[in-house]
This record gives C-alpha cells, structure tokens and sequence, in this order.
C-alpha cells in the first residue's frame, strides 16, 4: 500500500486551479485557432481573432483568461492502493482551492447560502467528484466553471419512446435558447442515461474531455459530429454576433439506464472550457 500524504494533493490543486485559469486547455486553444480560420462570417472572424488574442495575452501576462474564474470542479480518481494521511481528502481539496484562489489573485464567486448569498472569500468550497479506482496513482483535473455558460445547461427526463432524433433536438433547443449568453464558440458537454444526477455528472464529464477525442461507440461518435454540424448551422456565431462557429465541439458520454426512462443532460461550456490535470 502506498502512503501519500494530503498536503501533496492540496498542494497540486493550488497549482492547477492558477494554470486552469491563465492558460487555456491546449486542445482548446488549437480548435479555438482553426475555427477562427474557418469562420466566414466578417464580424464573427473579428470576434473569433479578439479571442485568441485574449487568451494569447492573458498567458503572456500570466493573467487569467476571463474575470469570471468559476466555481472550483475537481475529478479525483483515487487508486484503491493509496493510503492517504496527514488528514481529510475534502480538507485538503478546499485548501488547495483557497490557496489557488488567494495566492493565483483569482476572483473568488462563491456564496456559501445559495439564497442568503454572502460571499466565502475564499472560493471554496469546491464541487468534488471522487471516483475509486485500481492502482497506486491519484489522478486529479480542476475545471473551474463559469457561470454564464453553466446557467444555460439543460436536463431533461425522457421517457423510453424517445430516441436519437429526440435527444438531437433537446441538445438544438437548449444551444439555441443559450444563444450569446455562455459567451460562444462553446463546447457542449452531453450526458445520455444513468439516472438524474449521473446523468448531469456525464455532461460535466463530456465537457472535460478532449476536443481532440471522439465517442468510442461509432454511433455515438457519428453523433457528436452530426450535432456539431447542426449546432453550427443555427448560426449563433462567436460571441452571438453571428457566423458559423457556435460551438468548437460536442462530447457525448453514456451510461446504463433504467427500463422505464431516458435521462439527457447538457452541460453548456463557454470559449474558455478549462480543466488541468496532474498524477500523484
Ligand atoms: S461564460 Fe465563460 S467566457 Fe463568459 S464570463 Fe463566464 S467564464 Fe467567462
């Protein structure tokens, strides 16, 4: 069994929450580059050119990409042969964002009462996933989520009469009603099955995959690019000021479900998608 002490992952975490916030996932900022070549539409090319530009400045000043510097998310894998000591794993995740927070001078967003809304200072707590699995490593991602794209995410509880065209049109309808709000070109995370709150885990976990990445289902591969291709076509464009870039991509994860339901979730992403990843 090995021994890991928590103080290294809260450590690790102060770093990646700082580097997710000033340097763009490099997948992102290589679509982020081919989509601005691809974009025809003369305002939406401007548009796209002003945010390379941003997150190009941003990385050169060691600033962070946008102000809204998001509610701290981190993926944990922890491998059934590590002994963690010296304390909490939640303790130590919340420090190592506070610290980030602090010392990365990063917005800090959260309220602790969701309607008394007194802010924490500190940007904890964190929204932890926690994910045992076999090994000796721990895998650790922070995304950190902006609220103007996460407000616009949708779930929806189908029943099994549903199908592929269904679940296309629910993904349409909720880019369409975000419109410039998630601060397009976006990246759109979607989650199919599992049950209401796996299947809105899924969409997270669709949005912190790889733009790089497809489906290893073909015909769920064949899907996230037929959806990507629809999406463009409602001609939301960068920023909302029109074109055809609405979305740099679409990332489709699955899951079992039950008999009697077909849950579907959208986890809207905005043109600054970020998660950073390290292994302990
Ligand atoms: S949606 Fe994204 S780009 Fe827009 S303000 Fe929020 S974090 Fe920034």
């Amino acid at each position: 069994m090995r021994e890991l002490d928590v103080r290294r992952i809260a450590e690790t975490i102060r770093e990646l929450c700082i580097k997710a916030n000033k340097q763009l996932p490099d997948d992102i900022e290589e679509k982020m580059c081919a989509c601005c070549e691809l974009e025809q539409n003369a305002l939406g090319k401007s548009v796209m050119e002003d945010l390379v530009e941003n997150f190009r400045v941003a990385k050169e000043l060691d600033i962070p990409v946008c102000q809204d510097t998001g509610m701290a998310v981190v993926f944990i894998e922890l491998g059934q042969d590590v002994h963690l000591t010296g304390g909490l794993l939640e303790d130590a995740v919340n420090e190592g964002v506070r610290r980030g927070y602090l010392d990365g001078l990063l917005r800090c967003s959260i309220v602790s009462d969701p309607l008394e809304r007194v802010n924490t200072g500190d940007n904890t707590p964190a929204v932890l996933h926690l994910r045992m699995v076999e090994g000796d490593q721990v895998r650790i991602m922070v995304a950190p989520k902006g609220f103007g794209s996460e407000n616009m995410s949708r779930l929806k509880m189908f029943t099994p009469a549903a199908g592929r065209e269904d679940v296309i049109d629910f993904v349409l309808e909720t880019v369409k009603l975000a419109s410039s709000n998630p601060c397009p070109p976006m990246v759109v995370g979607v989650g199919i099955g599992g049950d209401f709150e796996w299947c809105a885990y899924l969409a997270k976990k669709a949005l912190c995959r790889s733009c790089d990445t497809k489906n290893d289902n073909a015909f769920y591969a064949r899907m996230e690019d037929e959806l990507l291709e629809r999406v463009n076509q409602l001609g939301i464009g960068p920023q909302g000021f029109g074109g055809d870039i609405t979305a740099l991509k679409v990332n489709i994860e699955t899951y079992a479900t039950h008999i009697a339901g077909l849950p579907v979730s959208v986890n809207i992403g905005c043109h600054v998608t970020r998660h950073c990843s390290a292994v302990l």
